[in-house]
């Protein structure tokens, strides 16, 4: 017998056989020639992966699903979803695969890797552009604070994938708390069987919501911390200018995590009504909606927790229903408290004070409809007593605001710390994404470095924290793509 080299990775199987009714074992496509396009060495070290094997042969196989460790059991998970409203009883991963879990209890996950038996119509793949997209956009979040997963690498497989026009193909590289969703409950509560919904509610307990184990309803109070985290989770998404785009109940993780980085993008001048994803005509997943959209979600997280909570169906529900009506009450906490950050205010500010300013600023806002990061960033200057750089975004109106404000006492260092001067801007993204798919990743990278750290100014880099030319298209995002 050859002595075989012990793979540096090792991956669990902890997902695939607690909850094999809700996997597929399944392999990743071949790539035809396979270069790695991007590799995230600080995540890389913090996972305790060697970033010199991953960038080896063998570790770009790993990062493609060609090889994995002895031992690995890749599947692609079983969900379920409401997409736009309208439920879908089968979706699942059509072309992802878990590969397994980390060291850490993380997933390794890829997106992009071929068919699965849930590829329904869709051919498996990704192309270079939409990975990436999702590698800057996730691990920008990552750098503004938001609990996100994370992208590991991208690699470049050397095959075509065909869209409107013939594309290079990607494989993303994803690491995620997991990838556990409100869809995939939806999906074991129609299974008929409370005990596989049992066994997935208590693999939740433990990786996401270990407390609630503890708790005298497990059940209610894993439904009760997801609640809360999500509604944190969105408030810092809407404080921020962010739009998911597409936030089915597949998208919407137990774990609190962002997922799914598809037509996602950040909003350019404040609009509450800004939508970018090309098939949301009906504006349900706009910017002002994502908190009763998120909602709503819960309401059908809700449903699959129904035979767990209490034997009484009617008991459960008004349970369950008590708790989910505590989410508007929880995010307008959230999105208050960081409101109040963004606005420098000294913790002492009485709440009646702030929170009528921060009416008023809605107001404002909707009425000049400035770009939405430039103002916050240049109110940072104004609490100095530079107010010529909010003037330009807001006029003349914000007189009396900002006077109000000021006598405050906001503090700018405070403020430079939540209000990100470089966000993935859309033309910006656009811009790089173009680049990379005709083969040049330089504006990729250089991006990459201003949004991964959004706080800092760096001299020379203006056009990176500049909004769009005003004859700029209007921006544009696709879902699958
Ligand atoms: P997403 O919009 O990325 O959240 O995906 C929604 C569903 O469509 C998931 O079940 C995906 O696995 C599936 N899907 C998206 N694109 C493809 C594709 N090209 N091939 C197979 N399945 C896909
Ligand atoms: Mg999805």
């Amino acid at each position: 017998m050859t002595p075989q080299a012990a793979s540096p990775v090792s991956l669990g199987t902890r997902y695939a056989t607690e909850l094999s009714e809700l996997v597929v074992p399944w392999k990743a496509a071949e790539a035809s020639d396979p270069r790695l396009l991007m590799l995230n060495e600080p995540l890389a070290a913090e996972l305790g992966l060697d970033a010199d094997h991953l960038r080896g042969e063998e570790g770009v196989r790993l990062l493609t699903g060609t090889a994995v460790p002895e031992g690995a059991t890749p599947v692609a998970q079983a969900y379920a979803g409401h997409q736009f409203g309208g439920y879908s009883p089968r979706l699942g991963d059509g072309r992802a695969l878990l590969l397994g879990e980390l060291p850490d209890g993380r997933d390794l996950h890829l997106k992009g890797s071929g068919r699965t038996p849930f590829a329904r119509g869709g051919d498996g793949l990704a192309a270079v552009g939409p990975m990436l997209r999702e590698y800057l956009i996730s691990e920008a979040m990552h750098a503004l604070g938001v609990p996100t997963t994370r992208s590991l690498a991208v690699v470049a497989t050397g095959n075509t994938v065909y869209r409107e026009t013939p594309l290079p193909g990607a494989v993303l590289a994803r690491v995620a708390a997991s990838h556990l969703r409100v869809g995939t409950f939806q999906f074991a509560r129609s299974t008929g069987d409370d005990e596989v919904l049992r066994r997935l509610a208590d693999h939740a307990i433990a990786r996401h919501h270990p407390h609630a184990a503890d708790a005298e309803n497990p059940y209610l109070e894993l439904y009760a911390s997801v609640v809360r985290d999500q509604a944190r989770l969105v408030a810092r998404w809407m404080l921020l200018g962010f739009i998911h785009g597409v936030m089915n109940t597949d998208n919407t993780t137990i774990s609190g995590e962002t997922i799914d980085y598809g037509p996602c993008a950040f909003m350019d001048a404040f609009d509450p009504a800004t939508v970018f994803s090309s098939i949301d005509t009906g504006g349900r997943y706009a910017y002002a909606n994502q908190p009763p959209v998120l909602q709503w979600n819960l309401a059908r997280f809700a449903e699959t927790l129904v035979p767990l909570v209490a034997p009484d169906q009617d008991e459960a529900v008004r349970l369950l229903t008590e708790v989910l009506g505590t989410f508007p009450e929880l995010y307008q906490r959230a999105w208050t408290a960081g409101m109040r950050d963004k606005l420098g205010l000294p913790a002492d500010t009485p709440d009646a004070q702030a929170n009528e300013l921060i009416e008023d600023l809605s107001r404002l806002l909707n009425a000049t409809r400035p770009d939405y990061t430039g103002f916050f960033r240049a109110l940072g200057a104004a609490a100095d007593g530079d107010t010529a750089p909010v003037r330009e975004h807001v006029g003349v109106l914000a007189e009396d605001w900002l006077t109000r404000w000021r006598a405050l006492g906001p503090a700018r260092g405070s403020m430079d710390r939540v209000n990100p001067l470089y966000i993935p801007r859309n033309h910006l993204v656009e811009e790089a994404l173009d680049a990379a798919t005709a083969g040049d990743m330089g504006p990729f990278t250089e991006l990459l470095v201003v949004v991964t750290d959004p706080y800092t100014e760096r001299p020379g880099r203006e056009r990176y924290s500049r909004p769009a030319p005003p004859d700029a298209a209007p921006h544009v995002t696709y879902c699958g793509t």
